[in-house]
């Protein structure tokens, strides 16, 4: 029986086990603090196809397969938790859209998308500010309450005989002949393929293994808000920013981008920061609204996209992170893509070009 050790139990490391752990027993995941503490437990859970990069790229290919994984979960999940479809309506001011348009304009989008006009757009929420130009509107989209989705991969491998170690692990050996070593505080253990998950944090290895920085923790707070009647039908989203309603009626807006370390405080300069952006869309928005202010942390990598694979040099090592602004969406297709790499098996989608060998 092969042992497989996971490090890091946030979206990607619970997908990981959750997948490995239908086909194999032995799977151990370890987690410093408690499951989905981090930002898989408090992201905005949009789950939105790629649109800006090149039709039939590898990114847009993954990003399609992991839709397609979110479909089949939803079927399986939405009556136990929040997993809805939800469309998304991207907002323009100044033309800012012209790459997203040229495209549309020569027929260039393969998915369900149109433009919206300010009329049109005032049809589905009459709150919109008239100094918009215009939206796209994007039909496929869904969003998940991603704590609960992170919950209930870990819940289900554990149903299926996965261990769980509460600890932090701060080195790994990987030259200890065919096995790989972690090591704890206080205890080591032995494994014949460990996964690399740990979000963030995943940054003190890659330093370990290759002396060069990989990923960058980036900061996002979002404002939780009560009362907002009637909540928003579709999720609108501006530049980085974005205005959605979720279950039990509580109306999300976010976010920043904030290179301050491992910090994860939340701060009123960032509240006011996100209430002076929304109100430029909707200026009815004040601070009377928010109940909750949360901040966590996006494991970015330079290019936005995930990591996933082998690491180099290394047979029984392997990566499955870097999710950045998109972990939620390319999570679970990266801890089956991993449950099925691990094995050699068939991969559905391509993955060598997210190796970590492109950073090299
Ligand atoms: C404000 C905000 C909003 C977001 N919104 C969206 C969104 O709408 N859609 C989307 O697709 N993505 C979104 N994201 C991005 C997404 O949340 C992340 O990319 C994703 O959650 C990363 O998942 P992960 O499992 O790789 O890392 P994490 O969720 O960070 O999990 C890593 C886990 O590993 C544990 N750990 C760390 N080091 C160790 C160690 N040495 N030993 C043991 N355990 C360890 C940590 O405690 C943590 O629980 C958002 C991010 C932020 C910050």
């Amino acid at each position: 029986m092969l042992k497989i050790g996971i490090i890091g139990g946030g979206i990607a490391g619970c997908a990981a086990a959750y997948y490995l752990s239908k086909k194999t027993s032995g799977i151990t995941i370890f987690e410093k603090d408690f499951i989905g503490a981090h930002s898989s437990g408090k992201s905005n859970g949009s789950i939105i196809p790629f649109i800006d990069y090149d039709i039939n790229s590898y990114s847009e290919q993954l990003s399609d397969y992991a839709i397609s994984v979110h479909n089949n979960l939803k079927m399986k999940f939405h009556s136990k938790f929040y997993y809805s479809k939800k469309p998304v309506v991207h907002l323009f001011k100044n033309n800012s859209y012209s790459k997203i348009y040229d495209n549309y304009k020569k027929n260039k989008l393969n998915k369900e998308f149109h433009f919206l006009s300010l009329g049109e757009l005032r049809h589905i929420d009459a709150r919109v500010s008239e100094e918009i130009d215009g939206g796209l509107y994007i039909k496929n989209s869904l969003e998940v309450d991603s704590y609960m989705l992170s919950k209930t991969f870990f819940d289900n491998a554990i149903q299926n005989g996965v261990n769980f170690v509460q600890k932090n692990i701060n080195k790994i050996d990987a030259d200890s002949g065919k096995q790989v070593r972690i090591f704890s505080d206080d205890e080591s253990y032995n494994f014949d393929k460990i996964i690399i998950s740990n979000g963030s944090w995943a940054e003190s290895f890659f330093m370990d293994f290759f002396g060069k920085s990989i990923l960058t923790p980036i900061k996002g707070q979002i404002l939780r808000m009560k009362n907002i009647t009637p909540g928003f039908k579709v999720s609108f989203w501006w530049g980085k920013n974005y205005i959605t309603t979720k279950d039990q009626n509580i109306t999300w807006l976010g976010t920043t981008h904030e290179d301050v370390g491992y910090d994860e405080s939340i701060t009123s300069d960032s509240k006011n920061q996100i209430l002076q952006k929304a109100k430029e869309i909707f200026p009815f928005l004040d601070e009377n609204f928010v109940v909750e202010q949360t901040a966590c942390l996006r494991p970015m990598t330079k290019d936005s996209l995930p990591i996933l694979g082998r690491l180099k040099d290394f047979e029984n090592i392997f990566l499955c992170g870097g999710g950045s602004a998109n972990g939620i969406l390319f999570g679970p297709a990266m801890g089956k893509i991993m449950s099925k790499d691990i094995f050699e098996e068939q991969l559905d989608t391509y993955i060598s070009e997210f190796s970590v060998n492109r950073f090299l």
